[in-house]
């Protein structure tokens, strides 16, 4: 029987509403007791955590995660990429599927998911939405389901034909389960290379505009209504790192019409714009692109308004030759692991007045419902003993190359962070401290 103590700290669990002074007692993996911090004075435990002045919280969810395992080992593996994540404050990460080979079988998820490749968070999967994300066949979502499957995802790509999303909007519904959308018209989009705007014409690079994104998340919400209508059906559609002010307004208004879309934002879509690219910085080019001001905005008021569900890092690896490239060729995508909570705290908290109660609700809470993980993203008894402890007061300027992600490609080198996560515990084991 192993015991955790967690004293002095104070306690925000967005689930059950509680913001005050609590203590945390852990045990086999559990939370067993949240209480007044008297009420466990004579608790025999086997540590006790002072946590003084710290937040203690549920432990973050990331459900947009590439972790480059199998394949592309050099870039990251679960063991690095997880590492990472938990001195980020986060207990549960969701890899996505465009590995090497792509996760499209029971056979590719079993294998990442096994403890044989030694997360150091809880590890669950969104497996390809179609045999090798060509955009086809649907994959086996009954099967990948039983497999701990927790959505499904073509990521880096849209599932782009009508009839191959409906297909999947479907037999993701019969499952409970949400289909993740990447949402991108290529056909507007055509190869492009960062957002179109004035930074893409003075650079001299070809920019995608911004209408792509809506594009999508129009024709998959049309969709929705469809499917309600013919199937007695509630699809869930989940639109990833949307990135697009145009998007946002119109997932804003399908919600308000009451049909079942999510959408989730990353970090780096709310604290930089195309201007950040400056003279062809690799490390900002991601896919959606870095946006203009007014979509920045844009994606501040949808965090603050509610429409965003939550923060998700498409954290991306590449290695430094990979980057070390011109513009056009290198690869799409930055990390973001270690700086999400950081940048979380100080743009949305400190700059922008959201409550640390609703940062944690973006970053936990809310992923948690997302992707049906019950017994995550809370902190009352009975729940697992995921959680994260960190000092929301400090500053400090975040090196990339002291992170622990195997890849160093962030846009936040030297940026600065506000918040220090102190510990980060997962059913019940310090898997972090600092
Ligand atoms: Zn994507």
């Amino acid at each position: 029987m192993s015991t955790i103590l967690i004293r002095n700290g104070h306690t925000i669990d967005p689930a059950n509403g509680l913001d005050a002074p609590r203590d945390l007692l852990l045990r086999d993996g559990l939370i067993a007791a949240i209480d007044r911090p008297v009420a466990f004075d004579s608790v025999e435990v086997e540590e006790t955590i002072d946590a003084a002045s710290h937040i203690v919280a549920p432990g973050l969810i990331d459900i947009h995660v590439h972790l480059r395992e199998p394949g592309q080992t050099w870039k990251e593996t679960i063991a690095t990429g997880t590492r990472a994540a938990v001195a980020g404050g986060f207990t549960t990460v969701v890899a996505m599927p465009n590995t090497v080979p792509v996760n499209d079988s029971v056979a590719t998820q079993d294998w990442m998911l096994d403890a044989a490749r030694n997360p150091f968070t809880r590890l669950f999967a969104m497996p390809a939405a179609t045999v090798g994300s060509m955009g086809e066949h649907l994959t086996d979502f009954e099967a990948l389901a039983k497999a701990r499957a927790v959505g499904f995802t073509d990521d880096g790509k849209p599932i782009l034909r009508d009839a191959v999303m409906r297909a999947a909007l479907v037999a993701a519904a019969r499952l409970g389960l949400p289909v993740s959308q990447h949402a991108e018209d290529p056909t507007m989009s055509n190869g492009a290379i960062m957002n179109a705007g004035p930074v893409s014409f003075r650079l001299g690079l070809r920019g995608y505009p911004a209408e792509a994104e809506a594009r999508i998340v129009n024709r998959d919400i049309a969709l929705l209504r469809e499917i309600e209508l013919d199937e007695k059906l509630r699809p869930h559609l989940h639109v990833q790192h949307v990135s697009t002010a145009l998007a946002l307004q119109a997932i804003r208004e399908a919600k308000a019409q009451g049909l079942h879309v999510t959408c989730e934002v990353a970090p780096h879509h709310f604290a930089l714009t195309d201007e950040a690219i400056g003279d062809y910085n690799t490390n900002c080019k991601m896919n959606p692109p870095l946006r203009s001001e007014a979509d920045r905005q844009a994606v501040l008021a949808a965090l603050l308004d509610g429409t965003v569900d939550c923060i998700a890092t498409d954290h991306a690896p590449h290695a430094r030759h990979e980057k070390e490239v011109e513009f056009e060729r290198a690869p799409n995508g930055i990390t973001g692991i270690e700086t999400s909570l950081g940048l979380s705290l100080r743009i949305l908290h400190r700059e922008n007045g959201m409550t640390i109660s609703r940062v944690m609700a973006l970053m936990s809470t809310s992923p948690a419902k997302l992707v049906k993980l019950t017994n995550a993203g809370s902190l009352a008894p009975g729940k697992w003993a995921d959680l994260v402890i960190f000092d929301p007061t400090p500053e400090w300027p975040f090196d990339s190359s002291a992170a622990l992600s195997k890849s160093k490609n962030s846009p936040f080198d030297g940026a600065t962070m506000l918040g220090k996560v102190r510990a980060t515990i997962v059913a019940g084991k310090v898997r972090f401290r600092s």
